[in-house]
């Protein structure tokens, strides 16, 4: 094995599961009769917006009563200590990787505390609702602000700095994902095809399972922290 250098880690929703956050399939897939995919599509807003901003109403809300937990907290202790290269690619649209203290991270499908003006293109912070339909404080014009969340359907965000660390890496760590969604289900493909190795650490074997050369199964809270100290234990 090489040498490890440049690490690229990409999470979803499993490592959110233990601070209090639905992952996609504990959400039962149904919010209000709707398919979860059903409302985070462009097309969804353009048909229903009031459907739309209240599902993400509630889920901001939600978010900001929920807590890092030490899966969290074990990837921000590596982000600090690992002196070689890092990302850590996130899917997830919550705070708690950031929250945690990390600080080498891409949110490629946006994040559930920002608003983006669908006016002047502004992105700014947002805490509250946007049902009511709030001014862009850039800009100003009225009812122009949707959550900035990558719907289904719309581009993930940073995929050029991605596909640029995983072409340099040297390990793989695929940590709480189903691999269900594309394009991110299609990185261990190209870690691999970079010569990285690669690890799964989820509960249950994913989709792309077959892809990694080492799985580890079970909760984040567990796996993630053990895997970290033994990586700066050999650093
Ligand atoms: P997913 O729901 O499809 O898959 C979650 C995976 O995590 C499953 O394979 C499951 O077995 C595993 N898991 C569940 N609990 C776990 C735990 N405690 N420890 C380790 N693994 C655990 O989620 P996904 O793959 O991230 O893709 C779905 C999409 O949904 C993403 O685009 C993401 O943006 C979005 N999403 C985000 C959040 C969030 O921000 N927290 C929550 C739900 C969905």
């Amino acid at each position: 094995m090489r040498d490890i250098q440049n690490i690229v880690i990409l999470t979803g929703a499993g490592v959110s599961a233990e601070s209090g956050i639905d992952t996609f399939r504990d959400a039962g897939g149904l919010w209000e009769q709707h398919r979860v995919e059903d409302v985070a599509t462009p097309e969804a807003f353009a048909r229903d917006p009031d459907l739309v901003l209240r599902f993400y109403d509630m889920r901001r809300e939600a978010i900001q009563t929920k807590e890092p937990n030490a899966a969290h907290r074990a990837l921000a202790k590596l982000d600090a200590e690992w002196s070689g290269g890092l990302l850590i690619v996130t899917q997830n649209v919550d705070d708690l990787h950031e929250r945690a203290g990390a600080k080498r991270l891409i949110h490629m499908h946006g994040e559930h505390l920002n608003a983006w003006c669908t006016v002047c293109d502004m992105r700014m912070p947002w805490i509250g609702p946007l049902l009511d339909r709030p001014a862009c404080p850039g800009c100003g014009a009225p009812g122009s602000l949707r959550p900035d969340i990558v719907w289904f359907g719309e581009m993930p965000y940073r995929m050029d700095e991605i596909y640029d660390a995983l072409g340099s890496a040297d390990l793989f760590v695929s940590i709480g994902t189903s691999g269900a969604v594309y394009p991110a289900a299609g990185f261990v493909r190209e870690a691999r095809a970079a010569g990285a190795r690669t690890i799964e650490l989820n509960m249950e074997p994913s989709q792309g399972s077959y892809w990694f050369d080492e799985a580890r199964h079970g909760p984040a809270t567990r796996l993630v922290p053990a895997w970290v100290d033994a990586m700066l234990d050999q650093a």
